[in-house]
């Protein structure tokens, strides 16, 4: 008896070791090495395989932009426009690693559909989503999305279409199909949280109506404003039709997420390619870990079968 705790102990503790090694690892980033389960950046450059293997237990980084454009020295003096904005020359190294790295890129919409209907997503996805739909996507973004063929999803604000610096319906209605697809990030912009009941169900429902006669297609999500909700957004959100709404922050996008509360991984200005690939990577890193602790879980089991087995 004395034995078989005695290997209990061990191997607990070395389980423990193991997982806390995972949290680690996930803290410090992608790069990173692991012993037998090595999981690094590739160094080489990879051309994404057609057949990339697939799992219903995706963790999907979904990549939130704003503005994609160089900033003029006005805006440059402002750090919400520093925040809000990606150069061009950032975005387009930002897409080709996407694709050179094997990522599947996705719509939005798959992946809410994957989180509603469990479905199969490839074990490296991400998306990118542009929130606000400013001219620039059209300018800058959509020609980059263009060259690598890779899918982005914009949230528009139905009232600043056709407005100074926001995209137009023709542009809308040109990307519409040709990559792009659309959701509703309400009327005006306005923190929804703070409106009535009322107004919530204007700024949710009127979008929708127009983004749909627009675009003869059904829109599914909605991206709150600011990322901003609470209970009654979120019932209203339902109420009004929407499959999904989208919140910001919150890591990779798992099977089981709250389909009205879908995290989203921000894509700041100025931020490094480093941090870049931290977040592209995290949610391979989720799966890799799930593996790992899953892998030392069977090995303890077995371990332990085996002290019983032995008759101890
Ligand atoms: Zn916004």
């Amino acid at each position: 008896m004395k034995r078989t705790a005695l290997v209990l102990v061990i191997l607990v503790a070395i389980a423990g070791a193991a997982s806390l090694r995972a949290v680690v690892g996930r803290d410090g980033g992608a790069p990173k090495s692991n012993g037998a389960m090595t999981r690094t950046i590739p160094k080489a450059e990879t051309t994404a395989a057609p057949n990339v293997p697939k799992t219903s237990r995706f963790a999907v980084p979904v990549l939130m932009y704003h503005r994609i454009s160089d900033l003029s020295d006005k805006e440059r003096l402002s750090p919400l426009m520093r925040d809000l904005t990606v150069s061009p020359a950032d975005f387009d190294r930002q897409v080709r690693y996407l694709v050179d790295n094997g990522f599947a890129p996705l719509l939005a919409r798959e992946v809410e559909e994957a989180v509603i209907n469990g479905r199969k997503l490839p074990e490296k996805s991400v998306a990118i989503t542009m929130d606000d739909g400013y001219k620039d996507n059209f300018d800058q973004a959509f020609p980059i999305l263009q060259k690598y063929r890779v899918p982005a999803t914009i949230f528009l604000v139905t009232n600043t279409v056709d407005t100074a610096g926001h995209l137009s319906w023709d542009d809308v209605a040109l990307m519409h199909g040709r990559q792009v697809g659309y959701g509703s990030h309400t009327v005006h912009h306005y923190d929804l949280p703070d409106l009535s009941i009322f107004q919530i169900d204007y700024e949710l429902r009127e979008s929708r109506r127009v983004l749909e006669s627009r675009l003869v297609e059904t829109i599914s999500s909605v991206a709150y404003p600011s990322g901003r909700y609470n209970q009654t957004v979120v019932e209203r959100a339902r109420a009004a039709g929407y499959l999904a709404g989208w919140k910001k922050g919150g890591g990779p996008v798992q099977p089981g997420a709250e389909v009205y509360l879908l995290p989203r991984v921000r894509v700041n200005g100025g931020s490094t390619m480093a941090d870049f690939q931290r977040k592209v990577w995290s949610g391979a890193n989720v799966l890799a870990d799930r593996r790992d602790s899953e892998f030392m879980r069977m090995k303890l089991a077995r371990k332990i079968r085996q002290v019983r087995e032995g008759g101890v």
